[in-house]
């Protein structure tokens, strides 16, 4: 897809701005916080917006804020140097390349793979754990080229290795990983083919591990290596019977898709031990579901899998990996709870429970520890990517102020007037409802023709704006009635924004996960609108109405009031991992232009430009060839130039413009 135009750009020469630069005196956000004549608020800091979108909670110690009140990322976490992320799309964007703009920061991806394997290093110390950590990233998690070939380059000091799940992704791991001593973990469904191909690559100095996940495929590796005469390196997913818990719990437990139930491992190991090759079984898996919320759901499983582990060497089995899977969460909200979208626990949590888990269950019976490995995915590709995309356009309930009260006018229109002009503190709950029955009445009244259009108007305008006027008193207080709460969504403005979200963040829409969404400038200035994001495509789903919050969700984000003409740009947040590959096409939204920025001692450089679809690509997807298309509408303007309807600087005017849409991209631009 999308043609690549790598290292087509030279290095940019922007000068780094220094984090702390931004804590300093001076620029302190703190500072700026100058009670104006007492009666004023105060004014609007940076910090205010820091703690309105939980930006530290999601964001370190990748993305914070700086005194300009723009998004900043220092791939490199803290040790140093970050960009300006607004300073960095306007570069982008000068180069020629549209919004929405997929940007990915490679740096981002070396410092997790490099976080990851520290902290099993710092647990194996901890616990004097005789062993050591091999992980390996599940390709499904994020499949694209310039990713894996990173994710093998930065994993090289720690012998990281890959995990496919299909027969595709196997292809990709055994021409991409090359990294000595890393493990070629095979997961999913395989036929003879796949047996044998992952059989062969053992001879091309790759370390495969086809892990038998259903009962079938025992007859097929015994058959493979009789017939290749190579022994095997062989592992079993065991079905755990610990319960995932959340959006992906059914990953484990009796029913679940993948995996042995324990009579089944027992079957394999007499099979194995019968064509004497019980030496080849050397790992366990086990996969509970992505997304983990709960630290106790990790531990109860790594307690079972133990368990299975220490049994299956004593039965004589070469045991020397235990691998536990993914399911290391991210942490999407900041909250640090077991939300679905956030977790309760942190990389260094996970590592030593692990550690400390098997360890016991090893030291219990005498058996030598395992190779710890873990599939860890969504945890490595979340935070690389940030999806930055504009607001075109919005739409809001009009809450001006209500003309005056006429003479004369209808008995429903006054008493609305009454109603908003007696909206206190005391009474708005009251207001609420009186204007609401007004509203509704002035509706049956109208449908019955006793009221006219233009008053029906005036009627709705004033239910709005003593709507607004109670949601002006709701949002100072404390504890906001339950039958209040719908009010912020009735008065949302809408936010058109350009992208789709089949697209660019499928599992919104799909599983309603949540991701962090938030402007990246003007976070100086305060967000002073409620809205939600609709997308391009013409699907009532194709929106975001569910945001990140610390307590359960809020289904409204803070915006700043749009103005025409000025760019407003929005980014999604650690949507790294999976969002790329489950994107559709739907309305024929294709991808999203990506490039690839890497730190370097005087900026940052683009290392690659992955550009988008054009129409023509995404036209193809679905079996229509450009030219004839455009040949198709040469012939009717030819035919409509012969009837008159059309006049041939007409028709050229169209033909031109029908050529030029095809080799552009599928989003909206100027
Ligand atoms: C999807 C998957 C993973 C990755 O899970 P994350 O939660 O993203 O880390 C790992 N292993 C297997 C077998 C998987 O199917």
């Amino acid at each position: 897809m999308g043609v690549e135009l790598s290292k087509a750009f030279e290095a940019l020469e922007n000068s780094l701005t220094d984090k702390r630069s931004d804590e300093s005196e001076e620029l302190n956000p703190n500072s700026t916080r100058t009670p104006r004549n007492g009666s004023l608020p105060e004014s609007w800091t940076i910090e205010d917006s820091e703690n309105r979108y939980r930006i530290e909670g999601w964001g370190q110690p990748y993305f914070s804020i700086n005194a300009a009140g723009h998004v900043t990322v220092s791939p490199k976490g803290d040790r140093g140097g970050s960009l300006d992320l607004f300073e960095l799309v306007k570069a982008l964007r000068e180069r020629n390349l549209a919004l929405p703009l997929l940007i990915r920061f490679s740096d981002i991806l070396e410092h997790r793979i490099e976080r990851l394997n520290a902290c099993f290093a710092k647990g194996i110390a901890r616990y004097n754990y005789a062993g050591g950590y091999r992980g390996v990233f599940p390709v499904k998690c994020n499949q694209q080229r310039h990713l894996i070939e990173d994710l093998v380059r930065f994993g090289k000091p720690y012998q990281f290795g890959l995990e496919a799940g299909s027969k595709p992704e196997l292809m990709i791991a055994l021409a991409l990983l090359d990294t000595p001593g890393s493990l070629l973990i095979c997961n999913g469904y395989k036929d003879r083919e796949y047996i044998e191909t992952a059989m062969l690559a053992q001879r091309l100095g790759q370390t495969p591990v086809i892990v038998l996940e259903q009962i079938e495929e025992v007859e097929l590796v015994v058959e493979a290596s009789r017939s290749l005469g190579i022994e095997p390196f062989l592992g079993v997913r065991a079905k755990l019977s610990t319960k995932g818990v959340g959006r992906w719990g059914t990953s484990s437990g009796d029913r679940a898709k993948f995996g042995l139930t324990i009579p089944e491992i027992i079957q394999v190991v007499d099979r194995l031990r019968a064509a004497d090759m019980l030496g080849s079984l050397q790992l366990l898996h086990y996969h509970i579901g992505s997304q983990i919320s709960n630290i106790s759901v990790i531990k109860d499983a790594i307690r079972e899998a133990s368990k299975i582990y220490v049994e299956l060497a004593q039965l004589g089995a070469n045991m020397k990996y235990l691998d536990v899977g993914g399911g290391l969460g991210v942490d999407y909200d900041g909250s640090q709870t077991n939300f679905h979208a956030s977790k309760n626990y942190n990389l260094q949590n996970y590592a030593n429970d692990i550690v400390a888990e098997v360890k016991e269950a090893c030291d219990e019976r005498r058996v030598p520890v395992p190779t710890l490995v873990s599939e860890s995915g969504r945890a490595i590709a979340s935070h690389q990517s940030v999806l930055i995309f504009d607001v075109l356009s919005t739409s809001e309930v009009p809450t001006d102020p209500p003309a005056p009260l006429q003479e004369e006018e209808h008995l429903i229109i006054r008493n609305l007037w009454e109603t908003y002009n007696n909206i206190r503190v005391d009474n708005y709950q009251q207001a609420f409802y009186d204007a609401t029955q007004f509203k509704e009445e002035a509706l049956s009244r109208f449908n019955f023709g006793y009221l006219r259009i233009t008053e029906r108007a005036r009627a709705e305008k004033l239910y709005w704006a003593c709507c607004k006027k109670i949601l002006d008193i709701a949002r100072q207080l404390d504890y906001v009635p339950d039958d209040l709460e719908d009010l912020e969504k009735i008065m949302a403005s809408i936010y058109y924004v350009n992208m789709s979200v089949f697209q660019s963040a499928p599992d919104s829409w799909a599983i309603d996960q949540l991701f962090p969404i938030m402007p990246i400038h003007r976070l100086d200035e305060e967000s002073t609108q409620r809205g939600i994001l609709a997308d391009l495509t013409c699907d009532s789903d194709g929106k975001i109405d569910q945001f990140i919050d610390l307590r359960d969700v809020k289904s409204v984000l803070e915006l700043h009031t749009f103005k025409p003409g000025e760019p407003y740009y929005l980014g999604l947040f650690l949507g790294g991992a999976y969002q790329e590959i489950l994107g559709n096409l739907h309305n024929l939204f294709g991808d999203s232009n990506a490039v690839h920025i890497s730190l370097t001692p005087k900026g940052y450089q683009i290392e690659h430009v992955v550009k988008g679809d054009t129409m023509t690509e995404v036209l193809s997807y679905v079996q229509y060839d450009a030219e004839d298309l455009v040949e198709r509408i040469r012939q009717r303007s030819e035919q409509a130039l012969l009837e008159k309807r059309i006049t041939i600087q007409e028709s050229q005017r169209l033909l031109q413009n029908y050529e030029r849409s095809l080799s552009r991209y599928t989003y909206l631009s100027w």
